[in-house]
């Protein structure tokens, strides 16, 4: 391995560059006429969901986008949701249409989103985007994964040829993940809840994602010296305070970095958002995104 002092990953403070990035990208955009739209669906009143809705509703607005929240109630029907998601879809002033999954019972996430246009799935959840980057093709790609690169990357930590160990397989951050390491060219292994030695499993990586909502799971013995840890996981502990799946304290003396949680990943999440938006509205106006500059 590369370091021999733990590092922790400042993700609050990469968040805040990208975001800075982002804003660039806005004015150079607005500046042509396009202001990046993004839209959030959100459907009933999962106290969870209102917080990551408004959060996301600030952050948009403060980097320059047209941004809104549609609040739906819990009783729509899935006709009426599809219906909305066609009139997005029409309309050229949403650039990016995020849906805050999970939806209420009854309602089927999978066929809303296969009806969503790719071209603004700006949380890389459409049937096409995933295929895309499973094909090593460019896609849209969910915000938590693409920020864990991010802050790899921006922390100059190598990911070529790297045994890379992500816990978790979730369609929103464990496979795709993944499937960035392994673009990246890292030797990806998934481990899961039915994994056989999961401690061992995880013990070979040099590059350990944990997403998984188990609060401290990830125990030092988990841990190969030197490695790279980066904690997806939020869990709220009894006394009110957020932890991750890693076992912070027990890890770091035998980590080469780490995130922290809170701010490691999560604050990523967002800034990948904006990111993505801006990409999408980018595109939508055919201009390439990277002669807006970096982000
Ligand atoms: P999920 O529940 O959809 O998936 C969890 C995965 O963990 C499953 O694939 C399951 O196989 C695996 N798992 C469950 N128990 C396990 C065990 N005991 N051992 C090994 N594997 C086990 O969750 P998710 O949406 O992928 O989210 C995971 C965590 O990340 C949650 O704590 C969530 O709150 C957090 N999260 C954080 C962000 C962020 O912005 N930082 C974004 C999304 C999710």
């Amino acid at each position: 391995m590369e370091m021999t002092v733990s590092r922790i990953l400042d993700g609050k403070a990469i968040a805040k560059t990208v975001r800075a990035e982002v804003s660039a990208r806005v004015r150079a955009l607005r500046a042509r006429g396009i202001t990046p739209g993004l839209t959030v669906v959100l459907v009933g009143d999962d106290p969870a969901s209102q917080v990551y809705v408004r959060n996301k509703d600030k952050a948009a607005a403060e980097a320059g986008f047209a941004a809104r929240t549609l609040r739906l109630p819990a009783t729509t029907r899935q006709a009426e949701l599809l219906d909305l998601i066609d009139a997005l879809n029409r309309d050229p002033g949403v650039h990016g249409v995020l849906l805050q999954l999970p939806l209420p019972k009854g309602l089927d996430a999978e066929a809303v989103l296969e009806r969503l246009d790719p071209a603004k799935d700006v949380d890389g959840l459409t049937p096409r985007n995933v295929a895309a980057l499973w094909r090593g093709e460019d896609a849209l790609v969910p915000c938590t994964p693409a920020g864990c690169i991010e802050l790899l990357d921006r922390h100059g930590i190598a990911i070529e040829g790297k045994r890379a160990v992500v816990i978790g397989r979730s369609q929103l951050v464990g496979k795709p993940l993944a499937a960035l390491l392994l673009a990246r060219n890292a030797t990806v292994t998934i481990a899961h809840s039915r994994s056989r030695d999961l401690a061992g499993v995880a013990r070979e990586a040099e590059i350990l994602v944990a997403a998984v909502g188990r609060a401290k799971l990830v125990k030092a013995s988990w841990v190969r010296p030197g490695a790279v840890v980066l904690d997806v996981g939020i869990n709220r502990q009894e006394d009110g305070r957020l932890c991750g799946d890693v076992d912070f304290h027990d890890v770091l003396p035998v980590v080469g970095a780490i995130t922290p949680v809170p701010g490691g990943v999560g604050p990523m999440t967002i800034a990948m958002l904006l990111a993505n938006t801006v990409r999408a509205a980018a595109r939508s106006a055919g201009i390439d995104p990277s002669a807006l500059g970096s982000a």
